[in-house]
């Protein structure tokens, strides 16, 4: 079959201490300070096989990701920029939908003919997290497109605990090709559902939300607390195309945050209250995380979701004396998150296929993780069958 192969040479950095655990299973923790020279093509690789208890998925969508863009791009000394775990070479490609062709010995609750997508983050549930009921932090991860084989390919094997149902898309969408793409969507939808809901605990209806970042990550926010019931919707993006998308999915009133001043815009906005709820889905905490302490509601909430391997400086008095809270979140695993997600999904009360900006083919993927790399783009998508 076809896949899309990125590989790159393991060359530590001068300076980067590998660990035990990065020395024996060849993964490492600091993608960006191992990894150089990364090689992206689409070649014949092996068909996997289904073990026991995995089952055999025909691709029909997969996402073009932020991560898979970093993979790619590199810096002065020809690192890649993703900063993650990392195994290479591997097939990329994580946020996918297809169709069950064949189920292992062991799987109970999937037959083939079944529409499926599935978590990226393959948790262990045998670590100590994992038992604590937080597998987005296992101990033994495994992520599908990062360490092991993923979607832009012909087929993917995946554990069956990971794969979530998505028939019901079919008759919401009244076609199939529109139901894996809307299905490829989930994974990173996830994401944010996991930040506002699962991590920091949402707010109420009627509350006043901000979104800083309108990528897929922060549309998918939009498109969220819109459907959660946000009183008011304010997003922050430097790209026109984007705040366009916004628009679409829920959002209020854009802004590109180089020609306002944004908290000055929400305090506007919010009659001097402030906002209730942040997403940071930017990245770009140094710029970001300021602009929300001066605008934050009495017992605001900020989650932040971009990553951005940084320090920023926090005024903590704003946090006392305004009884702010600030959460970090990782992951889309548990917690209720892909049920919930795609039930909202076949309810017609969220549709972000309207963030679907281009399709490409698999052979054209290198071309579409590209065209990603401008960052106008809300989100691409590649069809493999
Ligand atoms: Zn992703
Ligand atoms: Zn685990």
């Amino acid at each position: 079959m076809k896949g899309l192969v990125l590989d790159a040479e393991w060359k530590p950095r001068e300076g980067y201490l590998l660990s035990d655990f990065e020395r024996q299973t060849g993964k490492a923790i600091t993608g960006s300070s191992v990894w150089q020279h990364p090689t992206l093509a689409v070649r014949q690789v092996e068909k996997p096989q289904p073990g026991p208890d995995q089952v055999l998925i025909r691709v029909k969508s997969c996402g073009v990701c932020g991560s898979d863009i970093h993979f790619s791009e590199t810096d002065k000394d020809g690192y890649i920029l993703y900063p993650g775990l990392t195994k290479f070479p591997t097939i990329l490609g994580h946020e996918f939908s297809g169709v069950v062709e064949e189920v292992g010995k062991q799987v109970k609750d999937l037959v083939p003919g079944d529409m499926v997508t599935a978590e990226e983050m393959i948790w262990c549930g045998y670590c100590i997290q994992c038992r604590n009921g937080f597998p987005n932090h296992c101990e033994n991860l495994e992520e599908i497109g990062f360490t092991i084989p993923g979607a832009f390919a012909e087929y993917i094997a995946v554990g069956a605990k990971y794969c979530w149902k998505i028939n019901e898309f079919r008759d919401v969408f009244g076609s199939e090709d529109k139901a894996y793409e809307v299905g490829a969507l989930t994974e990173p939808t996830c994401v944010s559902y996991n930040g506002i809901f699962a991590r920091a605990g949402g707010f109420s209806p009627g509350a006043y939300v901000a979104i800083f970042g309108a990528g897929p990550i922060g549309l998918a926010a939009t498109g969220l607390v819109r459907a959660a019931g946000a009183g008011k919707i304010l997003v922050f993006e430097v790209s026109p195309e984007r705040r366009a998308l916004a628009k679409k999915v829920g959002a209020d009133q854009v802004y590109d945050p180089r020609e306002v001043n944004p908290s000055e815009v929400i305090l506007d906005l919010t009659s001097g209250q402030g906002a209730d709820f942040f997403v940071e889905a930017a990245g770009a905490p140094q710029l970001t995380i300021p602009e929300m302490e001066k605008s934050l509601a009495v017992n605001g909430k900020i989650v932040q979701i971009g990553r951005a391997a940084q320090r920023v400086p926090m005024y903590l008095e704003t946090f006392q004396v305004r009884r702010g809270q600030f959460y970090g979140s990782q992951g889309h695993s548990g917690h209720g998150n892909f049920p919930n997600v795609i039930r909202l999904v076949a309810s017609g009360r969220l549709d972000l296929s309207l963030i679907i900006t281009a399709r490409y083919s698999l052979d054209d993927v290198v071309e579409g993780i590209a065209q990603s790399g401008a960052r106008r783009h809300g989100k691409i998508m590649v069809l493999p069958n």
